[in-house]
């Protein structure tokens, strides 16, 4: 991992959206390099957040917290895809015993500080008890790769040191937010938050603090589990493999296969078909030889958050079927095939 901060080019951004506080500005900025990275966060995930003093209409300062909306893609992020709230009313809920879905959602519209602006992030309440200035939020691979681990927190404190927060996994919400300022409190000194089974946060007082620490906590997390994985090679494929011709040849049938057993009619009566695509990156041919590969395709997703993009498990096919029977066999019994690997039509369609 390394950082892509380029001073010049947090520089032209503050001049480019000259119209806009400059803290928001380099928010944006950092936001669409963390965006950029696809090992950080799918498109749509991960939030970033800022606070800075804002008059109101009535010419009073206060504080307002400026946090990316729901569902925006933070690579391509523009200034108006960030909610402005007012921070005070958020903070106050803190003192709540509980805070139920629908009435956080509630706070959330009636303290926007414009009626029009989109729907803010559901993690809102933890950038808004936590005191820094910048925040940045990723479900980075490397992380749920730790917390998803049996041991998961000797790891995590092992591969990031004393100045990470592990906590346990807990929805968002009111008492996942307390629990991270708690954690704030216990230890100021702290530079990231991680929840299990969810994805880490940084901060920092400016923005390429919060941003260079992220990539640093990441960072930490790759060189420990590369240490560690370095020896164990899941499979050398044999002498008698086939040649990449054939396996062209064969992927390309299979493709088509896939495409006829998960076609569908729409309601106008027309015929409908997916897209394919081959990836054989150096990493999934990997996978995809070990002797864990079938487990690998059903265990799920490493955060809740990713079931969105990739949808939750796949299907794992041990070869590629012959020409015939194999591949006949996938259009014909395609309820069965599709039942047996426990993917219901209905997520194949949605993706
Ligand atoms: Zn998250």
């Amino acid at each position: 991992m390394k950082s892509l901060f380029d001073p010049q080019e947090a520089q032209n951004i503050v001049s480019r959206y000259s119209s806009i506080p400059p803290e928001l500005a380099l928010r944006v900025y950092t936001s669409r390099l963390i965006g950029g990275d696809a090992s950080l966060v799918l498109h749509g995930g991960g939030n970033t957040s800022v606070k800075f003093q804002a008059r109101n209409i009535l010419g009073e300062e206060r504080e307002v917290l400026y946090i990316k909306g729901s569902g925006i893609d933070l690579g391509a992020i523009e200034p108006e895809g960030f909610v402005g709230l007012e921070l005070e009313p958020l903070r106050k809920l803190k003192g709540l015993p509980k805070l139920s879905h629908e009435e956080m959602e509630n706070q959330l519209q009636i303290h926007k500080i414009r009626s029009s602006s989109t729907d803010p992030s559901v993690e809102v309440l933890l950038h808004a008890f936590l005191p820094h200035r910048y925040i940045d939020h990723t479900h980075a691979d490397f992380i749920l790769a730790l917390t998803n681990q049996k041991k998961w927190k000797e790891l995590l404190e092992e591969a990031l040191g004393p100045k990470a927060a592990i906590l346990a996994y807990e929805p968002p919400g009111l008492s996942l937010a307390r629990v991270a300022s708690e954690a704030f409190g216990t230890n100021p000194g702290i530079e990231a938050v991680v929840v299990a089974q969810h994805g880490i946060f940084t901060f920092g007082e400016d923005a390429r603090t919060a941003y260079e620490r992220m990539i640093d906590y990441v960072g930490r997390a790759e060189a420990f589990l590369k240490a560690r994985t370095r020896k164990r090679i899941f499979v050398n494929p044999s002498a008698g493999s086939p040649s990449q011709k054939e396996l062209i040849s064969a992927v390309a049938r299979l493709n088509q296969a896939v495409r006829g057993a998960c076609a569908f009619r729409s309601p106008g009566g027309l015929l409908r078909r997916f897209h394919t695509e081959v990836r054989t990156g150096d990493d999934l041919i990997e996978a995809s030889l070990s002797p864990t590969a079938a487990s690998l395709c059903s265990s799920g997703v490493l955060t809740p958050d990713h079931v969105i993009r990739t949808k939750n498990k796949w299907v794992f096919l041990p070869e590629i079927p012959p020409e015939d029977s194999g591949l006949k066999k996938i259009v014909k019994e395609k309820e069965v095939w599709l039942k047996k690997l426990r993917i219901g039509t209905g997520e194949l369609l949605n993706n």
